[in-house]
Protein backbone atom coordinates (compact mmCIF):
# COMPACT_ATOMS: atom_id res chain seq x y z
CA UNK A 1 0.00 0.00 0.00
CA UNK A 2 1.35 3.80 -0.57
CA UNK A 3 1.24 5.22 2.14
CA UNK A 4 0.66 9.14 1.18
CA UNK A 5 3.61 10.72 3.40
CA UNK A 6 6.08 9.39 6.16
CA UNK A 7 4.95 9.02 9.64
CA UNK A 8 6.62 7.25 12.24
CA UNK A 9 4.80 4.87 14.92
CA UNK A 10 7.67 2.78 15.92
CA UNK A 11 7.33 1.98 19.23
CA UNK A 12 3.55 2.43 19.15
CA UNK A 13 1.06 -0.44 20.03
CA UNK A 14 -2.22 -0.06 18.01
CA UNK A 15 -5.56 -1.48 18.49
CA UNK A 16 -8.31 -1.57 15.70
CA UNK A 17 -11.98 -2.66 15.73
CA UNK A 18 -13.50 -3.76 13.17
CA UNK A 19 -10.56 -5.24 11.69
CA UNK A 20 -11.87 -7.99 10.38
CA UNK A 21 -13.88 -5.54 7.20
CA UNK A 22 -12.84 -3.43 4.81
CA UNK A 23 -11.86 -0.12 6.14
CA UNK A 24 -10.22 -1.20 9.39
CA UNK A 25 -8.40 -3.96 7.68
CA UNK A 26 -6.66 -1.23 5.43
CA UNK A 27 -6.23 1.35 7.92
CA UNK A 28 -4.65 -1.46 10.34
CA UNK A 29 -2.07 -2.71 7.40
CA UNK A 30 -1.06 0.78 6.80
CA UNK A 31 -0.84 1.43 10.36
CA UNK A 32 1.56 -1.24 10.51
CA UNK A 33 3.56 -0.25 7.74
CA UNK A 34 4.35 2.88 9.71
CA UNK A 35 5.70 0.97 12.17
CA UNK A 36 3.38 0.40 14.82
CA UNK A 37 2.45 -3.66 16.48
CA UNK A 38 -1.19 -3.94 15.31
CA UNK A 39 -3.87 -5.64 17.06
CA UNK A 40 -6.51 -6.35 14.83
CA UNK A 41 -9.99 -6.74 17.13
CA UNK A 42 -13.31 -8.23 15.42
CA UNK A 43 -16.15 -10.25 15.94
CA UNK A 44 -14.98 -12.39 13.01
CA UNK A 45 -12.15 -13.59 13.71
CA UNK A 46 -11.37 -16.16 10.98
CA UNK A 47 -11.47 -12.27 8.60
CA UNK A 48 -9.52 -10.67 10.95
CA UNK A 49 -6.65 -14.08 11.36
CA UNK A 50 -6.42 -13.40 8.05
CA UNK A 51 -5.56 -9.81 7.27
CA UNK A 52 -3.09 -10.37 10.32
CA UNK A 53 -1.01 -12.56 8.49
CA UNK A 54 -1.57 -10.88 5.40
CA UNK A 55 0.57 -8.49 7.58
CA UNK A 56 2.70 -10.26 8.85
CA UNK A 57 3.36 -12.14 5.77
CA UNK A 58 5.19 -8.54 4.53
CA UNK A 59 7.46 -8.53 7.69
CA UNK A 60 5.31 -6.38 9.63
CA UNK A 61 3.98 -6.83 13.10
CA UNK A 62 0.34 -7.77 13.59
CA UNK A 63 -1.73 -10.22 16.01
CA UNK A 64 -5.52 -10.76 15.80
CA UNK A 65 -8.32 -11.00 18.48
CA UNK A 66 -11.90 -11.96 18.54
CA UNK A 67 -13.90 -9.56 20.59
CA UNK A 68 -17.44 -8.52 20.74
CA UNK A 69 -16.92 -4.62 21.21
CA UNK A 70 -20.52 -4.76 23.13
CA UNK A 71 -18.69 -7.10 25.65
CA UNK A 72 -16.63 -5.29 28.38
CA UNK A 73 -15.04 -8.78 29.27
CA UNK A 74 -14.06 -9.97 25.98
CA UNK A 75 -12.48 -6.68 25.55
CA UNK A 76 -10.81 -6.64 28.53
CA UNK A 77 -9.90 -10.35 28.39
CA UNK A 78 -8.14 -9.20 24.88
CA UNK A 79 -6.46 -6.27 26.35
CA UNK A 80 -4.46 -8.62 28.73
CA UNK A 81 -3.72 -10.19 25.75
CA UNK A 82 -2.63 -7.59 24.56
CA UNK A 83 -0.52 -5.91 26.78
CA UNK A 84 1.41 -9.66 26.95
CA UNK A 85 1.66 -10.11 23.47
CA UNK A 86 2.41 -6.53 21.97
CA UNK A 87 2.59 -4.12 24.90
CA UNK A 88 0.26 -1.36 26.42
CA UNK A 89 -2.34 0.22 23.89
CA UNK A 90 -1.02 4.12 22.60
CA UNK A 91 -3.56 4.43 19.78
CA UNK A 92 -7.46 3.26 19.18
CA UNK A 93 -9.27 2.83 16.22
CA UNK A 94 -12.73 2.84 17.29
CA UNK A 95 -13.67 1.20 13.43
CA UNK A 96 -16.56 -1.86 13.85
CA UNK A 97 -20.06 -0.48 13.07
CA UNK A 98 -22.64 -0.53 10.80
CA UNK A 99 -26.28 -0.75 9.80
CA UNK A 100 -29.01 -3.45 10.08
CA UNK A 101 -31.90 -4.15 7.42
CA UNK A 102 -34.54 -3.94 10.20
CA UNK A 103 -33.63 -0.46 11.16
CA UNK A 104 -33.99 0.72 7.44
CA UNK A 105 -37.26 2.07 5.50
CA UNK A 106 -38.08 0.12 2.11
CA UNK A 107 -38.58 3.93 0.51
CA UNK A 108 -37.21 7.41 1.10
CA UNK A 109 -40.75 9.50 1.65
CA UNK A 110 -43.36 7.88 3.07
CA UNK A 111 -46.66 8.46 0.74
CA UNK A 112 -49.93 8.07 1.38
CA UNK A 113 -51.30 4.42 1.55
CA UNK A 114 -47.71 2.69 2.28
CA UNK A 115 -49.15 1.96 5.87
CA UNK A 116 -50.82 -0.90 3.76
CA UNK A 117 -48.31 -2.17 2.18
CA UNK A 118 -45.36 -5.04 2.87
CA UNK A 119 -43.14 -2.47 3.30
CA UNK A 120 -40.45 -1.19 6.12
CA UNK A 121 -42.24 2.18 7.16
CA UNK A 122 -41.60 4.33 9.48
CA UNK A 123 -44.45 3.37 11.45
CA UNK A 124 -43.31 -0.60 11.58
CA UNK A 125 -39.35 0.21 12.11
CA UNK A 126 -38.09 -2.54 14.70
CA UNK A 127 -36.98 -0.59 18.05
CA UNK A 128 -34.54 -4.16 18.58
CA UNK A 129 -33.54 -3.23 14.95
CA UNK A 130 -32.94 0.50 15.66
CA UNK A 131 -31.37 -0.76 19.31
CA UNK A 132 -29.01 -2.83 17.43
CA UNK A 133 -27.36 0.12 15.05
CA UNK A 134 -27.44 2.37 17.88
CA UNK A 135 -25.62 -0.11 20.09
CA UNK A 136 -23.02 -1.35 18.02
CA UNK A 137 -22.27 2.14 16.68
CA UNK A 138 -22.51 4.16 19.99
CA UNK A 139 -21.65 1.85 22.56
CA UNK A 140 -19.49 -0.13 19.84
CA UNK A 141 -16.81 2.97 20.35
CA UNK A 142 -17.83 4.15 23.74
CA UNK A 143 -16.50 0.41 25.14
CA UNK A 144 -13.96 -0.38 23.69
CA UNK A 145 -12.72 3.35 24.75
CA UNK A 146 -13.20 2.76 28.52
CA UNK A 147 -11.22 -0.55 28.07
CA UNK A 148 -8.01 0.74 26.00
CA UNK A 149 -7.65 4.06 27.12
CA UNK A 150 -6.70 2.47 30.45
CA UNK A 151 -3.60 1.94 29.20
CA UNK A 152 -2.98 5.64 27.70
CA UNK A 153 -3.30 7.30 30.43
CA UNK A 154 -0.11 9.47 31.03
CA UNK A 155 1.34 8.96 27.70
CA UNK A 156 2.08 11.84 25.86
CA UNK A 157 1.26 10.49 22.38
CA UNK A 158 -2.02 8.47 22.64
CA UNK A 159 -4.79 8.70 20.45
CA UNK A 160 -8.08 7.83 19.66
CA UNK A 161 -9.81 7.93 16.61
CA UNK A 162 -13.48 7.35 15.98
CA UNK A 163 -15.67 6.56 12.58
CA UNK A 164 -18.39 9.07 12.02
CA UNK A 165 -19.97 9.08 8.60
CA UNK A 166 -21.73 11.52 6.10
CA UNK A 167 -24.94 10.77 7.74
CA UNK A 168 -24.18 12.50 11.15
CA UNK A 169 -23.96 16.03 8.99
CA UNK A 170 -27.29 15.28 7.97
CA UNK A 171 -29.21 12.29 7.91
CA UNK A 172 -29.53 9.76 4.88
CA UNK A 173 -32.67 8.86 3.77
CA UNK A 174 -34.29 5.37 4.80
CA UNK A 175 -31.40 5.00 7.66
CA UNK A 176 -33.10 7.23 10.41
CA UNK A 177 -30.98 5.01 12.90
CA UNK A 178 -27.46 4.02 11.61
CA UNK A 179 -27.70 8.18 10.99
CA UNK A 180 -28.24 8.75 14.19
CA UNK A 181 -25.75 6.55 15.78
CA UNK A 182 -23.20 8.53 13.69
CA UNK A 183 -24.47 11.94 14.73
CA UNK A 184 -23.61 10.35 18.36
CA UNK A 185 -20.24 9.28 17.71
CA UNK A 186 -19.25 12.70 16.25
CA UNK A 187 -20.51 14.06 19.59
CA UNK A 188 -19.25 11.72 21.77
CA UNK A 189 -16.03 12.72 20.37
CA UNK A 190 -16.51 15.93 21.16
CA UNK A 191 -17.24 15.02 24.47
CA UNK A 192 -14.42 12.66 25.21
CA UNK A 193 -11.54 14.96 23.72
CA UNK A 194 -12.55 17.40 26.24
CA UNK A 195 -12.89 14.78 29.16
CA UNK A 196 -9.55 13.38 28.03
CA UNK A 197 -7.92 16.90 27.31
CA UNK A 198 -5.74 16.74 30.82
CA UNK A 199 -4.72 13.38 30.11
CA UNK A 200 -2.24 13.52 26.63
CA UNK A 201 -5.09 11.23 24.71
CA UNK A 202 -6.14 13.32 22.03
CA UNK A 203 -9.79 12.14 20.50
CA UNK A 204 -10.83 12.67 16.69
CA UNK A 205 -12.83 10.90 14.27
CA UNK A 206 -13.22 10.56 10.45
CA UNK A 207 -16.11 11.39 8.70
CA UNK A 208 -15.69 9.04 5.32
CA UNK A 209 -17.96 10.20 2.24
CA UNK A 210 -19.19 7.77 -0.43
CA UNK A 211 -16.79 5.03 -1.20
CA UNK A 212 -16.87 1.71 -3.68
CA UNK A 213 -16.25 -1.25 -1.83
CA UNK A 214 -16.74 -5.30 -2.71
CA UNK A 215 -19.21 -5.15 -0.50
CA UNK A 216 -21.99 -2.09 -1.96
CA UNK A 217 -20.66 -2.42 -5.66
CA UNK A 218 -23.98 -4.02 -6.53
CA UNK A 219 -25.96 -1.43 -5.37
CA UNK A 220 -24.00 1.78 -6.78
CA UNK A 221 -23.67 -0.39 -10.47
CA UNK A 222 -25.57 -2.30 -12.73
CA UNK A 223 -24.53 -5.32 -14.22
CA UNK A 224 -23.43 -3.66 -17.47
CA UNK A 225 -21.43 -1.16 -15.30
CA UNK A 226 -23.96 1.45 -15.51
CA UNK A 227 -24.59 3.65 -12.20
CA UNK A 228 -28.08 3.07 -10.43
CA UNK A 229 -30.04 5.85 -9.52
CA UNK A 230 -28.70 6.14 -5.80
CA UNK A 231 -25.20 6.68 -7.75
CA UNK A 232 -26.04 9.24 -10.04
CA UNK A 233 -27.48 10.82 -6.79
CA UNK A 234 -24.43 10.62 -4.91
CA UNK A 235 -22.33 12.22 -7.82
CA UNK A 236 -24.53 14.89 -8.44
CA UNK A 237 -24.00 15.57 -4.50
CA UNK A 238 -20.32 15.72 -4.56
CA UNK A 239 -18.66 18.56 -6.02
CA UNK A 240 -15.77 16.61 -6.91
CA UNK A 241 -17.94 14.01 -8.84
CA UNK A 242 -16.38 10.70 -7.76
CA UNK A 243 -16.57 8.10 -4.87
CA UNK A 244 -13.43 7.72 -3.03
CA UNK A 245 -11.26 5.66 -2.57
CA UNK A 246 -10.59 3.76 -0.06
CA UNK A 247 -7.44 4.53 0.28
CA UNK A 248 -8.12 7.82 0.55
CA UNK A 249 -8.71 7.78 3.99
CA UNK A 250 -5.24 6.76 5.08
CA UNK A 251 -3.87 10.39 4.69
CA UNK A 252 -6.54 11.89 7.34
CA UNK A 253 -6.26 8.22 9.32
CA UNK A 254 -1.86 8.87 9.77
CA UNK A 255 -2.72 12.92 9.99
CA UNK A 256 -4.94 12.76 12.82
CA UNK A 257 -2.84 9.40 14.92
CA UNK A 258 0.58 10.56 15.09
CA UNK A 259 1.25 13.57 17.88
CA UNK A 260 4.03 15.27 15.07
CA UNK A 261 1.41 16.00 12.65
CA UNK A 262 -1.38 16.97 14.66
CA UNK A 263 -0.46 17.36 18.58
CA UNK A 264 -3.35 20.61 19.25
CA UNK A 265 -5.77 19.01 16.92
CA UNK A 266 -8.02 17.70 19.48
CA UNK A 267 -12.20 16.93 19.20
CA UNK A 268 -12.98 17.49 15.48
CA UNK A 269 -14.18 15.50 12.53
CA UNK A 270 -12.97 15.66 9.47
CA UNK A 271 -15.04 15.03 6.48
CA UNK A 272 -13.21 12.72 4.06
CA UNK A 273 -15.72 13.31 1.21
CA UNK A 274 -15.05 15.05 -1.76
CA UNK A 275 -17.72 18.11 -1.09
CA UNK A 276 -20.43 16.35 -0.17
CA UNK A 277 -20.94 17.31 3.09
CA UNK A 278 -20.12 21.24 1.99
CA UNK A 279 -22.76 21.07 -0.85
CA UNK A 280 -26.21 22.38 -0.33
CA UNK A 281 -27.39 21.00 -3.63
CA UNK A 282 -27.73 24.40 -5.11
P1 LIG B 1 -17.38 -3.70 7.38
O1 LIG B 1 -18.75 -4.25 7.55
O2 LIG B 1 -16.54 -4.19 6.24
O3 LIG B 1 -16.55 -3.94 8.72
C1 LIG B 1 -17.12 -3.87 9.99
C2 LIG B 1 -16.44 -4.93 10.85
O4 LIG B 1 -16.95 -4.78 12.18
C3 LIG B 1 -16.77 -6.37 10.40
O5 LIG B 1 -15.57 -7.09 10.22
C4 LIG B 1 -17.60 -6.93 11.55
O6 LIG B 1 -17.38 -8.32 11.79
C5 LIG B 1 -17.12 -6.08 12.72
N1 LIG B 1 -18.11 -6.07 13.80
C6 LIG B 1 -19.44 -5.86 13.69
N2 LIG B 1 -20.02 -5.96 14.90
C7 LIG B 1 -19.03 -6.23 15.78
C8 LIG B 1 -19.00 -6.45 17.17
N3 LIG B 1 -20.12 -6.39 17.92
N4 LIG B 1 -17.83 -6.70 17.77
C9 LIG B 1 -16.68 -6.77 17.04
N5 LIG B 1 -16.64 -6.58 15.71
C10 LIG B 1 -17.80 -6.31 15.08
O7 LIG B 1 -17.54 -2.13 7.35
P2 LIG B 1 -16.60 -1.00 6.72
O8 LIG B 1 -17.24 -0.54 5.45
O9 LIG B 1 -15.19 -1.41 6.69
O10 LIG B 1 -16.82 0.15 7.79
C11 LIG B 1 -15.94 0.38 8.88
C12 LIG B 1 -16.44 1.59 9.65
O11 LIG B 1 -16.54 2.70 8.78
C13 LIG B 1 -17.84 1.39 10.24
O12 LIG B 1 -17.90 2.06 11.48
C14 LIG B 1 -18.73 2.06 9.24
O13 LIG B 1 -19.94 2.47 9.84
C15 LIG B 1 -17.86 3.23 8.84
N6 LIG B 1 -18.17 3.84 7.55
C16 LIG B 1 -18.03 3.12 6.39
C17 LIG B 1 -18.29 3.76 5.18
C18 LIG B 1 -18.13 3.01 3.86
O14 LIG B 1 -18.34 3.61 2.82
N7 LIG B 1 -17.76 1.73 3.88
C19 LIG B 1 -18.71 5.10 5.16
C20 LIG B 1 -18.85 5.78 6.36
C21 LIG B 1 -18.55 5.15 7.55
Amino acid sequence: MKIPFDIDLNNNVAVVTGAGGVLCSMFAKAIAQCGAKVALLDRNIENAQQYADDIVAEGLIAKAYKVDVLDKASLEQARVQINADLGSCDLLINGAGGNHPRATTTNEYYLEGDLDKDIATFFNLDPKGVEFVFNLNFLGTLIPSQVFAVDMLGKEDASIINISSMNAYTPLTKIPAYSGAKAAISNFTQWLAVHFSKTGIRVNAMAPGFFVTKQNHQLLYNDDGTPTPRTAKILDNTPMGRFGEEEELIGTLLFLLAKPASSFINGVVIPVDGGFSAYSGV
